[in-house]
């Protein structure tokens, strides 16, 4: 067993309310440097809808992530496996986004409005690119464009996770005035094995160590962006000013010292938790080739139990502090994903191992003539609780987004959700009887207790129950062995014990 620490990321996507001030907070401190106008480490997009940049989830597009190829893993957008095909397509990547699919980034020209002269009209701003500097005539994309055009039919049919839905169900979903939308904010998932890190051909990507955090090292890069080809979160961007990739640090400089990410931090819809997880790398590869079908499962079967005495006295061996297991062990990320199992990670069919998770978003209900008089269920009847597949955002769409396709992955979920109101109202209202919540209880696997602090969490968590970030030990990291191999990415060959992390390329 190889133990190691991770720093992850947890969104309940019921509770997010689009307002941007994560995309804000992370842009302010960030990139509002030249050339990197059009990046949004964190972004939120409206789903259904096509994304940023757009279709990014269309790997048969982009040809980001991983497949598993003749029982090995391989990355997408080389064509052929080996060190001397990737070399030769080292300068034509056809799958790499344009600024088109991104969009062009644009200010207004404020000062107009103080400089017109007198008229007889109100001055107006207009929009100006920020790359060329041109008056623009007409906006035609922007990192949430679907938000702004209100997921109409034109852009959010094109959003890859409609794929298995029938007409109606497409219907319910994108036609205007019916449509349904909520929103996914993203980061870099700081994933375990990350197809940016092996593919870049000068080194330049590494995970660390201590934490897991995906950086870029800006000296060494040379901007080949096969990062960004490689992404298929699209999360690397490419800073056309400086000729470097950039791309989410995760606020390392914050969680350094024990506190919560700019973009966390800043959450309005307090959605967001942070913490940490005990992982095996040694079952790194054996997870990124398991089957579609058993992805999720296998990623819950990689973190460790943080409370197990085995688990502990093989962290303390590996050189993880007391610190950093207590903070697993009262880790928001651990109890979401695998305790509650509530939380799933995006996209796992793209099998780089994401780090962040996702609490899958109820909705309402569609009425129909189960649903007796006037087409309105009893929020405590029995058809409310089972028809997870009635409501308005399909299964299978939510499947295709948050568990490669598994879609009792999401009623588990789902359930667990309603179990857990269920449990509050009885608590609170009154209204629903004892023995009807003990036995939704005993259905979905929760307990009394697990219902209270999945509630305490989600719904009341303090700044320090939703952020349990331990500070770096940076006195110790010039005494402790590195203990990944993206540490010593500069002596990696082919073939090393650890190389299995990420099947490097190069
Ligand atoms: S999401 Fe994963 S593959 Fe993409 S940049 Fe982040 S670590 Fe790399
Ligand atoms: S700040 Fe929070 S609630 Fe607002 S868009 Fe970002 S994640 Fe959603």
């Amino acid at each position: 067993m190889d133990i190691r620490a991770q720093l992850s990321m947890s969104f309940h996507m019921d509770k997010c309310i689009g307002c941007h001030t994560c995309s804000v907070s992370c842009k302010n401190v960030w990139t509002t440097r030249r050339g990197a106008e059009y990046m949004w480490w964190n972004n939120v997009e409206t789903k259904p809808g096509a994304g940023y940049p757009v279709t990014w989830e269309d790997q048969d597009r982009y040809r980001g992530g991983w497949e598993v190829s003749g029982g090995s893993l391989r990355l997408k957008l080389l064509k052929g496996p080996g060190k001397i095909r990737s070399l030769a397509n080292i300068f034509f990547q056809p799958n790499l986004p344009t600024i088109d699919d991104y969009y062009e980034p644009f200010t207004f020209d404020y000062q107009h409005l103080f400089n017109a002269p007198a008229g007889d009209d109100q001055p107006t701003a207009r929009a100006r690119s920020l790359i060329t500097g041109d008056f623009m005539e007409k906006i035609v994309l922007g990192p949430n464009w679907d938000d702004d055009m209100g997921g109409s039919p034109l852009y959010a049919s094109n959003d890859p996770n409609l794929k298995g839905l029938s007409d109606s169900q497409k219907e319910m979903l994108t036609k205007f005035h019916k449509l349904f939308f909520f929103y996914l904010p993203r980061i870099c998932n700081h994933c375990l094995n990350p197809a940016c890190v092996a593919s870049c051909p000068s080194g330049a990507i590494y995970k660390r160590g201590e934490d897991g955090i995906v950086l870029i090292d800006q000296d060494t890069c040379r901007a080949w962006r096969f990062c960004v080809s490689a992404c298929p979160f699209k999360k690397p961007y490419y800073n056309w000013a400086n000729g470097k990739s950039e791309k989410c640090i995760f606020c390392y400089p914050r969680t350094e010292t024990g506190q919560a990410n700019a973009c966390a931090h800043a959450c309005t819809g307090r959605i967001r938790f942070v913490g940490v997880l005990l992982y095996d790398a040694d079952k790194i590869e054996d997870v990124a080739k398991s089957s579609d079908e058993r992805l999720v499962e296998a990623m819950r079967d990689i973190c460790l139990d943080p409370n197990d005495p085995k688990v502990i006295e093989g962290a303390i061996k590996a050189g993880i502090t007391q610190d950093w297991i207590t903070a697993a062990q009262n880790s928001p990320a651990y109890n979401l994903f695998v305790k509650w199992r509530i939380a799933t990670p995006n996209h796992p069919e793209f099998r780089t191992v994401p780090m962040n998770f996702y609490i899958p978003p109820l909705s309402p209900i569609l009425h129909d003539s189960k649903a007796g008089s006037g087409g309105v269920f009893d929020p405590i009847s029995d058809e409310f609780f089972n028809d997870v597949d009635k409501m308005r955002v399909p299964l299978r769409y939510l499947a295709n987004m948050l568990s490669a396709g598994n879609e009792q992955v999401i009623a588990e979920s789902l359930k667990k959700q309603m179990a857990v109101r269920m449990y509050v109202r009885q608590q609170r209202v009154g209204d629903v009887g004892e023995s009807k919540v003990k036995s939704v209880l005993s259905d979905v696997g929760l307990t009394a207790q697990d219902c209270e602090d999945i509630y305490r969490l989600t719904a009341l968590g303090t700044f320090q129950e939703r952020f349990v970030i331990p500070e770096t030990h940076r006195e110790t990291m010039t005494t402790v062995e590195p203990r990944t191999m993206y540490e010593k990415r500069g002596t990696i060959g082919f073939g090393t014990k650890k190389q299995h992390l990420v099947s490097r390329t190069w």
